[in-house]
C-alpha cells in the first residue's frame, strides 16, 4: 500500500515526459512529486484527495516576468507609448507611493491573482523586495525575486551602488528558501552602465542566481543604445561578456536571428511578455524563430500596469495567436510548444531544473483545470484546449511546494477579504492624487 500526503485525479494528466494519462492520478509526497499513475493500477491511501473526472491536472504556471505591487497601478493609465506611460505616469506614480507598506498591501493581491489563474511560479522585479519576499514566503507562492537596479534613484535606495548593497543584503536573507528564490535585477541596458552590468553578473555569479534584465523592448531602446554603444543590446550584453545561462531576458522583442543564435549558445532565458509588448506597440517577438532554434523561452505577463492582467492562460492563448499572425503560418507555436513555455521551459529560464512537469521526484506545484462548463466542453484535445478555451478562472485547485494554496476556489494561505481591504488603502491614495 503506498501511502501519499496528497493525490490529484484527472480525466487527462499532462505531462511532458509521460505524455497526456488518461484517468491518470499524480501522488504527492512531501514537496515532491512521488509517482504518476492510472487509475486502478496502484493501491494507495492519501490524506488529501483533490480534482477528479472533470478536470484537467498540469504542472502550475510559471510567469517568467513581472512587478507584482504595480497591481496598484492598474488602468491608471492606458493606450500610451512605453516612454510617455513610464515618463508621465508610472515613474511619477512610484516615487510618490512606492514604499514598504505599499508592497506589503499590494503583493498579496497579485499573488491572489496569479494563484487563482494557475500561476504557482513567478518572477518579480520592483521595490523593497525584502518585504515582498516576506509576504510570498507566507502565502507560498514560488517567487523569483529581484530588487531593481537602475542608474538613478529608486524608492528603496538612493543610487546603484546602495541598490546593489540591498540586494546582497537581500539575498543572504532568503538563499536557500523553499519557495523563495532570491535574484538580482539590473533593470536594463539603457537604464544602467557596464560597471553595474559587471557588478550584477559578479553577485549573479557569486550566488548562482538569476540575473533578471529587459532587454531590446522596443525599438527605441536598440536605436539608443546602438548610438550609445555602437552595437544592438544583445550584442552590447554580449561583448561585456554578461550573457549566460543564468539571464532571464525580458521581453527580447527585437532579436535578430544572429543575436537568436548568441541568445542559443549562452543559454540565455527569455521571458516573452507578447500582451504587454503588444498593448505598448513595442512589437511582436519573434517566437517561431525562438522555438526552432531551441531557445529557452518562457512567457510572462509583466506587470498588471501594462498588461492589464497577470492570467497566464491568456497570455499563452495570445502567444499562440500573435505568433501565427507574425510568421502567416497557422503551425508554427502549437499549443504544445506554447504550454511547455507556460510550464517547464519557463522553469528552466528561471534556474529550475526539477520544476514545470508532472515527473516523478519533481517539486510538486500542481493545478487542477475545471472542463465541464458550457465554455470548456468537450475536451477532444486537452493541450489544444488549455491553450485555446481553458480561462485562468477554470482554475480550481493550486498545490505548490507539496502545499495545498488554493482549493475549490478558496484560497488558503490569503486571507482574501483582508488583503482587498488593505489594498483598497493604497488605491484610495493613488485615486485622490490622480482625481479620478
Ligand atoms: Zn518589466
Amino acid at each position: 500500500m503506498e501511502k501519499f500526503d496528497i493525490v490529484i485525479k484527472g480525466r487527462f494528466l499532462i505531462s511532458f515526459k509521460h505524455g497526456i494519462i488518461e484517468n491518470g492520478i499524480v501522488g504527492i509526497k512531501g514537496p515532491r512529486i512521488e509517482k504518476i499513475f492510472k487509475d486502478g493500477e496502484l493501491e494507495y491511501e492519501s490524506s488529501q484527495t483533490l480534482g477528479g473526472e472533470d478536470y484537467i491536472v498540469l504542472p502550475g504556471l510559471v510567469n517568467t516576468h513581472t512587478h507584482a505591487a504595480m497591481i496598484a497601478f492598474r488602468g491608471l493609465a492606458d493606450d500610451l507609448p512605453l516612454f510617455e506611460w513610464l515618463q508621465k505616469y508610472i515613474w511619477p506614480a512610484e516615487g510618490k507611493f512606492v514604499k514598504a507598506d505599499f508592497i506589503k498591501k499590494a503583493v498579496p493581491v497579485a499573488a491572489a491573482e496569479m494563484i487563482s489563474t494557475g500561476t504557482t511560479t513567478m518572477a518579480d522585479m520592483y521595490f523593497f523586495q525584502d518585504d515582498a519576499a516576506e509576504v510570498l514566503a507566507n502565502i507560498g507562492l514560488r517567487s523569483v525575486i529581484a530588487e531593481g537596479i537602475i542608474n538613478f534613484p529608486t524608492p528603496t535606495a538612493s543610487n546603484w551602488k546602495k541598490q546593489l548593497d540591498y540586494t546582497e543584503n537581500f539575498i543572504k536573507n532568503w538563499i536557500g528558501h523553499e519557495v523563495i528564490k532570491p535574484s538580482i535585477g539590473p533593470h536594463a541596458p539603457y537604464t544602467t552602465t557596464p560597471e553595474i552590468l559587471e557588478r550584477a553578473r559578479e553577485i549573479g555569479e557569486k550566488y548562482n542566481i538569476p540575473i533578471q534584465i529587459h532587454v531590446a523592448e522596443t525599438k527605441n531602446e536598440v536605436d539608443e543604445i546602438v548610438k550609445k554603444y555602437g552595437k544592438t543590446p544583445v550584442r552590447y550584453l554580449d561583448s561585456v561578456g554578461f550573457l549566460s545561462d543564468l539571464v532571464v531576458s525580458a521581453h527580447s522583442v527585437w532579436l535578430d536571428d544572429e543575436e537568436i543564435d548568441i541568445y542559443v549558445e549562452k543559454h540565455v532565458g527569455i521571458a516573452s511578455c507578447p500582451q504587454s509588448n503588444a498593448k505598448l506597440a513595442s512589437g511582436i517577438a519573434p517566437h517561431k524563430k525562438f522555438i526552432e532554434k531551441g531557445a529557452k523561452l518562457g512567457l510572462g505577463t509583466d506587470g498588471d500596469a501594462s498588461n492589464n492582467s497577470l492570467d497566464m492562460f491568456q497570455e499563452m492563448k495570445f502567444t499562440a495567436l500573435i505568433c501565427k499572425v507574425f510568421s502567416k503560418d497557422p503551425t508554427s507555436c502549437p499549443a504544445v510548444e506554447v504550454l511547455r513555455a507556460a510550464t517547464l521551459t519557463g522553469a528552466r529560464v528561471l534556474g529550475y531544473y526539477d520544476l514545470g512537469d508532472l515527473r516523478e521526484g519533481y517539486l510538486a506545484d500542481v493545478i487542477t483545470v475545471k472542463i465541464n462548463e458550457p465554455h470548456s466542453t468537450p475536451v477532444y484535445n486537452p493541450v489544444s484546449h488549455l491553450v485555446y478555451a481553458a480561462k485562468g478562472t477554470d482554475v480550481n485547485d493550486v498545490v505548490i511546494n507539496g502545499k495545498v494554496i488554493y482549493s475549490d476556489k478558496e484560497f488558503k494561505t490569503i486571507d482574501i477579504e483582508n488583503a482587498k481591504y488593505e489594498f483598497t488603502d493604497i488605491v484610495k491614495k493613488i485615486n485622490d492624487k490622480y482625481n479620478r
